[in-house]
């Protein structure tokens, strides 16, 4: 069995140690046995391959690297993306990839930046930037933890339904208590740090929707999370203390 992970814009939308999360995915499938093989997709290259990537991450930019990636969305490689995903492919993005899957992102300055449209949510630049821990509970019950740095305020359309519901920090915009938004095989969210290290339960659910696109459902055997649990547990902890 194998892994093919897509990773999107490495050059211009990874930052804040969002490169991990990559590592995350190819780690936590080797450690079961899966072969694993990581392409990179950026701007400017030929047509992506609509038909290679099972699980893709799309991490976070900044504004000026943005309206590049956008520009690169909206000829051939949108195309190539929508057709992948459509044909069963799964994102994680976070915060400017979160963005960019999105309808469009207004950023402070400048012109709006069109989206992939394939996650029903709109990002409009707030007047103040949401800097901190980020700490979020799923419907669930699982806690997430990550770091949030955005400008970018998002809300959800009727398609999207929240990650989940904050416990510290801003979230999506600050107002509505909601973080990220997921739709299908879509995650996005404002978790930088990198999320997926931390939060393992997010990586193998990621894991086996990648997996799904061309082995079927597989159960992941388990691994010991000893130590992620416990760095969650103590990031949280830092989390609810911010005010
Ligand atoms: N530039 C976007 C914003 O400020 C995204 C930032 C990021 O990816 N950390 O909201």
């Amino acid at each position: 069995m194998d892994l093919r992970i897509g990773h999107l814009y490495p050059d211009l939308m990874s930052i804040y140690g969002d490169r991990g999360n990559v590592i995350a995915l190819s780690q936590r499938a080797a450690w079961r046995g899966i072969d694993v093989e990581t392409r990179t997709f950026t701007a400017g290259e030929a047509r992506f391959d609509p038909d290679w990537a099972d699980v893709y991450f799309f991490g976070g930019g900044q504004d000026q690297g943005q309206d590049l990636v956008g520009a690169d969305l909206a000829g051939p490689n949108g195309d190539a993306l929508r057709r992948s995903i459509a044909g069963g492919a799964a994102v994680f993005s976070v915060c400017g990839g979160y963005q960019l899957l999105g309808k469009e992102y207004v950023p402070d300055t400048g012109e709006p930046i069109p989206g992939l449209g394939v996650l029903d949510v709109t990002t409009r630049a707030g007047k103040v930037r949401f800097v901190g821990n980020l700490l979020c509970e799923t419907d669930d019950g699982k806690m997430l933890i990550g770091f949030e740095n955005h400008s970018g305020y998002t809300y959800l359309g009727p398609l999207a339904k929240p990650l989940g519901r904050v416990i510290a920090g801003h979230g999506n915009n600050g107002t509505d208590k909601t973080e990220g938004a997921v739709q299908g095989r879509l995650i996005g969210c404002y978790l930088h740090g990198s999320a997926l290290p931390k939060n393992p339960w997010l990586a193998d659910q990621l894991i086996s929707w990648g997996l799904a696109r061309r082995h079927g459902a597989v159960d992941l055997a388990p691994l010991d999370d000893t130590d992620e649990d416990a760095a969650r547990a103590q990031a949280a902890e830092v989390a609810k203390t911010r005010t």
